[in-house]
């Protein structure tokens, strides 16, 4: 595909509208070649401003239109989006790095928030009370937040943005959305799309440019009354901060450290498969992928042996080739991270099983690596390392396992293996964790609350409770004359 060929692919920011741009551009390369392969405008805080203003004044007519009318505009985006799942999913290859096959996976998973907020529209309820005091009753109706703002990651460059945007738009909200530098060009597309369904101007806004000018100008702004941002622990307490001058409402999807357990009385092959789909995702890459494998002392050797069959035979590859399981990381510096974290495990007793370079291919490639006997206390260990890396930990009772999952500041997801129901409960009921895969990897949905605990962050996206983000309470105390 030439990229320029599509008319969804846009090299400029949408402000109110209108596709602008400017002369201080900033690159976007694809990680599989280092190759830049557009350009997109680098815009200053004023800008941001003036995009501020539009949203407000779009907001207050957005919020007026009907739900089922709301509604009607969101799916008609969500239909666009799945009509141009082929060419979204090569722009997102081109720069982002992952698999065609897991693109086009991403684009079917963001459009279903799109379709759930869509319906969602229509059931923001209210509450009638019984009244405190004679006379009197309570209502409690539902408004839009007003201008919301969402920074987003490059790990998932459309569906980041459709769990945020989908809501917002169904509330009522408008919204103004700063994608990664590093993938601005799916968000564009998205933006496009959303001009084609119909969603006002000013109502949906993408802009692109340095993060930190961008985000303090959005902070700053008290007329943006709420930011949901997915990203790292730093960057979102910082923003947290940023917000606190004017108490905006937050969204926060933070880091993870994700255990994933395996215990005795575990299915080892079912175990084996859904850490290769949690783990290899988007190489490894996501905030829910298991960082650590925690795996008893009695099932552990059979489970090595399955596992680094399997890993052995992940194909490495240019996303855009047929049958490639994985592809390049983001940047060299996540490679410098995995290598970091392999080399900390290795000083500290771990064995290599399988990978443990980097690839031929560039400065952003590394192998699927297995390493085993690695401390509780690696590196790999206590941080994300958001990469290829499957680091063994041998435990020996239930009790101690747990012990180790939860030792860590985070709280995002958490996955375990185990055929005894007994087992199951309590371990769910001690694990400190925002979600939680029971005998299964695969536990995203547009109807299952996403978010996390401790420094994981703050809210939910997705499921009823995903608009809630989005809406205010209005309580209203009505004191009736006696007739
Ligand atoms: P990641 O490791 O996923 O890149 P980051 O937290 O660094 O996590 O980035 C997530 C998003 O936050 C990106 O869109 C990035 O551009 C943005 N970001 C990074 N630093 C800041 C900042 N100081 N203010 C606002 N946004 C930021």
């Amino acid at each position: 595909m030439t990229l320029n060929n599509t008319t969804i692919f846009k090299q400029a920011c949408l402000i109110n509208g209108d596709w602008m741009t400017t002369s201080d551009r900033l690159d976007v390369t694809n990680p599989a070649s280092n190759e830049v392969i557009a350009t997109v405008p680098n815009i200053d805080g004023d800008t941001i401003n003036k995009a501020v203003d539009a949203a407000e004044a779009a907001f207050k007519l957005w919020r007026k239109v009907p739900a089922p009318e709301r509604g009607e505009i969101v799916r008609r985006w969500h239909d666009l989006i799945v009509a141009h799942t082929d060419v979204l999913a090569e722009i997102m290859c081109c720069e982002q790095g992952k698999p065609l096959s897991e693109a086009k996976g991403e684009i079917a998973y963001a459009a279903s928030y799109v379709k759930w907020f869509a319906e969602e529209a229509m059931r923001i309820n209210g509450e009638i009370l019984p009244g405190a005091a004679a006379g009197t009753h309570i209502r409690v109706s539902r408004e839009p937040v007003g201008v919301c703002a969402a920074i987003t990651p490059w790990n998932f460059p459309a569906a980041m943005i459709t769990r945020k945007v989908a809501p917002a738009l169904a509330a009522g909200c408008a919204i103004i959305v700063k994608p990664a530098s590093q993938t601005p060009l799916t968000a564009l597309a998205l933006g496009e799309l959303g001009i084609r369904a119909g969603i006002p101007k000013g109502v949906l806004q993408v802009v692109t440019g340095k993060a930190s000018v961008i985000g303090d100008a959005l902070c700053k702004n008290t007329k943006v009354r709420k930011l949901s941002f997915t990203g790292s622990t730093e960057v979102g307490s910082h923003l947290m901060a940023q917000c606190s001058h004017d108490v905006k409402k937050l969204s926060l999807e933070l880091g993870g450290n994700a255990p994933f357990i395996v215990f005795d009385d575990a299915d080892i092959d079912r175990a084996v498969e859904g850490l290769l789909k949690a783990k290899f995702r988007n190489a490894g890459q996501t905030c829910i992928s298991p960082n650590r494998v925690y795996v008893h002392n009695a099932v552990i050797e059979t489970f090595q042996t399955k596992l680094v069959a399997k890993v052995n035979a992940l194909k490495v590859g240019n996303g855009l080739d047929d049958g490639v399981d994985i592809g390049p990381l983001i940047d060299a510096p996540a490679v410098d991270k995995v290598i970091e974290h392999v080399e900390n495990a290795l000083r500290n007793g771990a064995k290599l099983l399988a990978g443990g370079q980097r690839l031929a291919f560039g400065s952003n490639w590394y192998a699927p690596t297995v390493l085993t006997d690695v401390s509780a206390t690696a590196q790999c260990a206590c941080e994300e390392t958001f990469g290829p890396l499957v680091p063994i930990i041998p435990f020996a009772s239930e009790e101690q396992v747990i012990g180790y999952a939860n030792d860590t500041p985070f709280g995002l997801a958490a996955y375990f293996y185990t055929d005894n129901l007994h087992r199951a409960q309590r371990v769910v009921d001690e694990i400190e964790s925002g979600m939680v895969g029971i005998n299964t990897g695969v536990i995203s949905a547009a109807n299952a609350p996403f978010g996390g605990v401790k420094a994981s962050g703050l809210g939910r996206e997705g499921a009823h409770v995903g608009i809630e983000e989005y809406l205010e309470m209005k309580y209203q105390c009505y004191a009736m004359k006696n007739l």
